[in-house]
């Protein structure tokens, strides 16, 4: 909930250390800011909050104006306890803390389903696309599992013999007990805790990107076509919030963030002598046995993307500039030879990528699978509760005392901990 402007409505006053005032029609509402006195960017935005600014408008009048555009309210429920913040909008520049620096120059971007490759001029890096997130997802799994285990235990007559739920007009009212809201709470909390670890490790990805390159470019890639290939590993990522948010900082710093087309320059599957290869996904190396890539040396895939995505232009490779650029500090920087490990001081980028490897190739075979309903473990447990009536003690109790139904909503606590101070 937001105001209009700071003079009516919801309002931030400059009294008693700062204040937002609320005067409704059935109470005044008066709250008190908490400043953190050590924090330098509370300290900047109550600096613009104090100050009153004159401006002059299109009719030649001056008004004073306050250093806060407008106050939104916002409400979270924080482990089960709801609690308000006052958003304050201001004028102005953003503070900018000393540890994030932006380099400004030209770099390119590459964001790929679970990793993500910048390259500048002689500097490339790789990495796991927000690599801390896996783990909640199990969490997210168990509670999800438990509250449809309480909702069929609490609905029987809802259910059909198959474990369908019955048509509309058979249904009667939907019962809730005790333990499933505390369950759905503990749920929320999860993917609360979740999206706000999220944001904070994209953020840090953002300040990464910049601190290499803040005039990029960037492949337009689909994520619709993400989701539908990889469904819930991309969706809890939020790559197009990642996108949005290294375009808006590039922006704010004085670049840009360009998407070029990928039908037209298709970055991922090009070389630089000019062949086209299609790479499946779970191919992490760029091999050609050209001249600029000879036999026996290959290149990280998603870091000569990046290379390739620099030297576009208008949705148009260049391929003169990306031919010069590979030969100057390209081939440095990114080369390196395939039988012996790595080459140059790209150590760090090399271990993830390889650590990642077997993971995708493993969810890429489990896949179809899994949509067969063969003997994949995943296809096994769904096809037995379609089947199952449905409460099913036996396999209550089975899931009970399984490692996966007792111990992780407990390890996910200090999980739900951790994220919890993100959002505040
Ligand atoms: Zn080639």
């Amino acid at each position: 909930m937001e105001g209009k402007s700071n003079a009516a409505g919801i309002r931030f006053r400059p009294v008693e250390g700062g204040r937002i005032e609320w005067n409704g029609t059935f109470a005044n509402l008066v709250l008190p800011l908490i400043v953190d006195p050590n924090d330098p960017v509370q300290a900047h935005a109550l600096a613009i909050a104090n100050a009153i600014s004159c401006r002059t408008t299109k009719d030649g009048n001056v008004v004073k104006e306050s250093g806060v555009k407008y106050v939104r309210l916002l409400s979270r429920t924080i482990r089960g306890e709801e609690r308000v913040f006052a958003q304050l909008v201001f004028r102005g520049v953003p503070f900018q803390k000393a540890k994030h620096t932006v380099q400004r120059r030209r770099g390119g971007l590459d964001l790929g389903p679970s990793h993500v490759a910048v390259v500048t001029e002689g500097e490339a890096k790789s990495f796991d696309f927000c690599a801390g997130l896996d783990r909640k997802e199990k969490a997210l799994r168990v509670y999800r599992r438990r509250s449809d285990r309480q909702r069929r235990a609490n609905n029987q007559e809802n259910y059909q013999e198959d474990g369908t739920i019955k048509p509309r007009n058979e249904r009667k009212r939907w019962v809730e007990s005790h333990r499933q809201k505390s369950t759905k709470v503990e749920l929320a909390e999860v993917q609360r805790a979740m999206a706000a670890e999220r944001e904070s490790l994209q953020g840090a990805m953002v300040h990464v990107v910049l601190s290499m390159a803040n005039d990029l470019s960037s492949e337009k890639v689909s994520k619709k076509a993400w989701q539908k290939l990889w469904g819930r590993s991309v969706g809890h990522k939020a790559p197009g919030r990642f996108e949005s948010r290294t375009g808006l900082l590039a922006k704010a710093s004085g670049g840009s963030l360009e998407l070029v087309s990928t039908w037209k320059t298709y970055l991922s599957s090009r070389c630089l002598c000019g062949k086209r290869k299609k790479k499946p996904q779970s191919e992490r190396k760029h091999e050609c046995g050209c001249e600029f890539i000879p036999n026996g040396m290959h290149a990280d895939r998603d870091e000569f993307s990046a290379f390739l995505a620099m030297h576009c232009q208008g949705d148009l490779l260049d391929e003169g500039k990306a031919r010069e650029a590979w030969l100057s500090w390209g081939a440095d920087c990114l080369l390196r030879s395939s039988s012996s490990d790595v080459c140059g001081s790209r150590a760090s980028g090399e271990s993830s990528s390889t650590t990642h490897k077997p993971r995708e190739a493993r969810q890429r075979r489990a896949r179809p699978k899994e949509m067969r309903g063969q003997s994949g473990s995943l296809a096994n447990r769904s096809g037995q509760r379609r089947k199952s009536v449905p409460i099913n003690i036996g396999r209550r109790r089975a899931l009970g005392t399984s490692p996966i139904g007792l111990q992780l909503p407990k390890t996910s606590q200090p999980g739900v901990k951790n994220g919890g101070p993100h959002a505040a």
